[in-house]
């Protein structure tokens, strides 16, 4: 049974579905107007171990929503200042983001909707009507407000005290002239130049809030959803504004749990472009590193605590996962005969020790450690003369199924097995060098040899023609 934390009750609680055998949840996807940076991708990383836990470990169907945030403030200045429109300015980062996530091992969920698709902007405002009619809403020059003095449950979540609550205490940015400091903005009067939808006769687009509520209803079915995840910074204001709607619009619970990663740290400082510590995947690839090493490193700490992104951090995470991948390939070398009951032993406890640790709301970083006892164990045992072949191949077999909830080696395997870069590219200047030495431009073709070099690529002259292979 997955314990997990729920940040509604503030406790670790016992997680079922509450329909059948399948998992509706819902996570805040990236706002798309840059390419998501490490801390971004630490929260979906941790969200994916949480899906594959389900899935691999307990067993359970999943469907799973995970948004892209393609219209607000900083998309439409973003394209503004780009030139081009809303729609194409958000494609390529919604491309960078699943570019990303795929080298990252992050599996694709079932749906991964973008607000401004009609289906979810129909959503939006068929949830916006249904607020009006139960008395939640009131307009002001043009844009359409949540009153939160209609709902008397508004701050479960976050845990708000009156106080807290106060006029002054400002919530979001980008209201002018509300009642009440504390309300919040459902659609948004547009400015001249900005794209703009019709909400029953208001010219403007969704606030942030309605958006993530209504694909999440409109994608998973009836309230209450099972779970709804996101960063920690996300409880305040957003997901309890998203509580609210969905509660005002539908009378119901809107999720059973509530689920927040705790940032991530660059160098102990908070990732910032003014401190230049903003660090997406492609930068990390460009010093050198894995993703799979970095992936590693996201799930070296359990997921609500926050974590410091080191490079000597990467180091060791690389070393770290070298280490199991050794291990599996010294495993593949191990001949004897027989079966020992010291492996089987330590197999069963290593199984046993991940299952629990998983289970205890995530704790990777013990997850981890189990894998690592049976590495070390292992090699004691092969060290000794004492494992067999079969012996070696349950090993290899624990391993690699404890690995579907962890998806670390795997992610390396495929990393080793896939050229450095794109094959066609490789072909392409195998062809131009092939067209320099025709014309005895040797610089040239010395030049292309020890720039595919550079990149992991080694060229062999043979008597067939060139072949390539990975450094
Ligand atoms: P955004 O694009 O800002 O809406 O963020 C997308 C997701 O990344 C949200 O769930 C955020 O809470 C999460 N997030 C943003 N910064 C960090 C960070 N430094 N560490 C972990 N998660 C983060
Ligand atoms: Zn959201």
């Amino acid at each position: 049974m997955l314990r997990l934390y729920n940040t509604l009750t503030r406790q670790e609680e016992t997680f079922e579905p509450l329909h059948g055998n399948t998992v509706r949840m819902y996570a805040c996807g990236l706002t798309v107007y840059a390419r998501g940076h490490i801390g971004n991708f630490r929260t979906f990383v941790c969200l994916d171990v949480l899906r594959r836990t389900l899935k691999y470990l307990c067993g359970h169907e999943i469907r799973e929503v995970i948004n892209y945030t393609d219209v607000d403030d900083k998309t439409i200045a973003g394209a503004q200042k780009a030139g081009v429109p809303l729609r194409e300015y958000t494609t390529q980062w919604i491309d960078a983001f699943r570019s990303d996530a795929d080298l990252l091992g992050i599996e694709q969920p079932e749906e991964s909707p973008r607000a401004t698709d009609e289906l979810n902007m129909q959503a939006m405002r068929d949830m916006i009507l249904a607020l009006e009619r139960h008395g939640h809403t009131y307009d002001r020059d043009g844009s359409i407000y949540f009153k939160i003095g209609t709902l008397p449950t508004y701050g479960r979540l976050a845990r708000l005290d009156q106080q807290s609550l106060h006029a002054g205490a400002s919530v979001d940015v980008d209201e002018y002239s509300k009642d009440d400091a504390r309300d919040f903005v459902l659609w948004k009067a547009s400015k001249p130049g900005e794209p703009a939808w019709d909400c029953g006769g208001f010219s403007g687009r969704p606030g942030w809030h309605i958006e993530c509520s209504a694909m999440a209803l409109r994608l998973l079915g009836e309230a209450p959803i099972d779970i709804h995840a996101g960063g920690i910074d996300l409880i305040f204001p957003h997901h309890e504004n998203e509580i609210a709607q969905s509660e005002g619009a539908t009378k119901k619970q809107f999720a059973r749990f509530w689920v927040h990663v705790e940032h991530l740290f660059v160098e102990n400082e908070k990732m910032s472009k003014s401190l230049g510590n903003v660090y997406t995947v492609p930068d990390i690839v460009a010093k050198g590193f894995r993703p799979s090493a970095l992936r590693y490193l996201l799930l070296s700490s359990h997921y609500r605590k926050q974590l410091n992104f080191t490079w000597s951090g990467m180091e060791q995470a690389e070393e770290s996962l070298r280490r199991v991948v050794d291990f599996l390939v010294r495993l593949e070398g191990v001949k004897g005969e027989g079966r020992s009951p010291d492996v089987e032993a330590a197999v069963a406890r290593a199984r046993e020790a991940f299952t629990a640790a998983l289970q205890s709301d995530l704790n990777t970083a013990a997850g981890l450690a189990a894998i690592f006892d049976l590495v070390k164990s292992g090699n004691a045992a092969v060290d000794a003369g004492k494992m067999s072949a079969a012996d070696a191949s349950l090993v290899r077999s624990t391993i690699e199924d404890l690995d579907r909830v962890l998806g670390v080696v795997s992610l390396r395997r495929a990393e080793d097995e896939r050229p450095p870069i794109p094959v066609d590219e490789i072909e392409r200047m195998i062809e131009e060098r092939k067209a320099a030495k025709q014309r005895r431009d040797f610089a040239e073709a010395d030049r292309i040899r020890a720039s595919l070099a550079d990149r992991g690529v080694l060229l062999e002259d043979g008597p067939s023609g060139t072949r390539w292979k990975k450094k």
